[in-house]
């Protein structure tokens, strides 16, 4: 069934995953889903030992929060060593865990919900939903947790805490949105449940769309066909808020957060392998490709940040790699005019050429992969050089 007249696409949802993996022009990539972000520090040193020793020796961040390994001479092997790693739970649903959280859920004092009990059920619950296998790989969920940071991802769909109104896991209310539209509001403890009505509501719906978004009144149909009272006016304003990259955060506990940018969004396995000695459980990625530290004692941030720039990674936020984003390019991507990466390094080292203020993101083709959503300058590759406009 087909809403509104949507007239399809030709190509297949070929998402990467850690099973169906993309072959580029450097080898086979896989991409292993991490709902929240949350990742181990055991999860993190095995991801660089595999990035390493099966890969081209990289670590790519998504901007869900995921992470890639490119330059894979044996992608069966990889699968192997991710499910055993525990990143890899659901062979069947892989591609469709994607779920994106509030970094500092739980830990900063400006939330207003701890979103990570959410992140666990939805992508339990998720996985145990046949039908929702077949959920395009670019599908989202969203949990905020009243910092509005990843209201601004355009997820499918979103729970978000609402700000400056406390909320517990027995009936404090959250937003729900479909494609970013505010439709009703849930209880925390049907949060879960309602979310994945949504997900199997689209399902039944979307014909060949990828995204809510592509579905003429997208949000109005799916919602009416949410279970329990009908949708009542969402008496809040959901504007995203500006995500934060690098620097010090201050934890509700006393302890700090440690926001590291890594320049492109490109780890290598010594790097990561240093992010998992510096804490003591587990970082989270962000969406806005940075990795968070938490659980840090405030007297050991020097030392931390010393040795991070060492290796060369970033924490201050004036950095231009805190606004520097870049898509593969050469030699990864076989359709590249250029090796953007190496040229947007050597803009943020040397200021030249000049740029405006704010989101820079350089691709090697008019199809900009990777692009931050909003406002942002683009330094596009073409047969003539590259084009500049914003
Ligand atoms: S923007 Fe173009 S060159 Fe860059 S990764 Fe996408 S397809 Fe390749």
């Amino acid at each position: 069934m087909v809403i509104g007249g949507f007239s399809g696409r030709a190509a297949r949802d070929a998402c990467p995953g850690a099973l169906q993996v993309h072959v580029a022009a450097d080898g086979a990539l896989a991409r292993v889903r991490v709902p929240g972000g949350a990742l181990t520090t055991d999860a993190l040193r095995e991801l660089a030992a595999c990035a390493g020793e099966l890969g081209n020796g990289v670590i790519e961040l998504t901007s869900r929060a995921n992470v890639q390994v490119r330059g894979l001479a044996d992608p069966a092997a990889f699968a192997a060593r991710m499910a055993a790693a525990g990143l890899l739970p659901s062979a069947t649903h892989e591609r469709v865990r994607n779920i994106v959280a509030s970094p500092l859920s739980g830990r900063s004092a400006t939330g207003v919900l701890d979103v990570r009990p959410l992140v666990t059920a939805l992508d339990a619950d998720l996985c145990g939903r046949p039908a929702l296998a077949g959920l395009p790989g670019r599908f989202l969920f969203a949990l905020d947790d009243g910092t509005r940071d990843v209201l601004g991802l355009g997820a499918d769909v979103t729970l978000a805490a609402r700000p400056g109104r406390p909320v517990d896991h027995l009936g404090g209310d959250l937003t729900l949105l479909l494609a970013g539209e505010p439709v009703r509001s849930v209880t925390a403890g049907d949060a879960v449940a309602v979310a994945l009505a949504a997900a199997e509501a689209f399902q039944s719906v979307r014909g060949d769309a990828w995204r809510v978004a592509e579905l003429p009144g997208g949000p109005a149909t799916i919602a009416a066909r949410l279970p329990g009272a009908a949708p009542v006016a969402v008496p809040v304003t959901v504007a995203a808020a500006e995500p934060r990259k690098g620097g010090v955060f201050p934890q509700a506990d006393g302890r700090v957060a440690v926001d590291v940018i890594v320049p492109l969004g490109r780890l290598t396995p010594a790097q990561a392998d240093l992010l998992a000695g510096l804490t003591p459980a587990e970082v989270r990625l962000t969406p806005w490709r940075t990795v968070v530290l938490p659980d840090l004692a405030p007297g050991t941030v020097g030392p931390v940040a010393d040795s991070l720039v060492e290796a060369g990674l970033v924490i201050d936020p004036a950095s231009p790699y805190a606004r520097l984003s870049a898509c593969t390019g050469r030699p990864g991507c076989a359709k590249a005019l250029a090796d953007v990466r190496a040229d947007a390094a050597r803009w943020a080292e040397t200021g030249t050429p000049e740029l405006p203020d704010g989101p820079i993101h350089w691709a090697g083709c008019e199809r900009r992969c990777g692009r931050p959503r909003g406002r942002v300058t683009d330094v596009v590759a073409t047969p003539g050089g590259y084009r500049v406009s914003h």
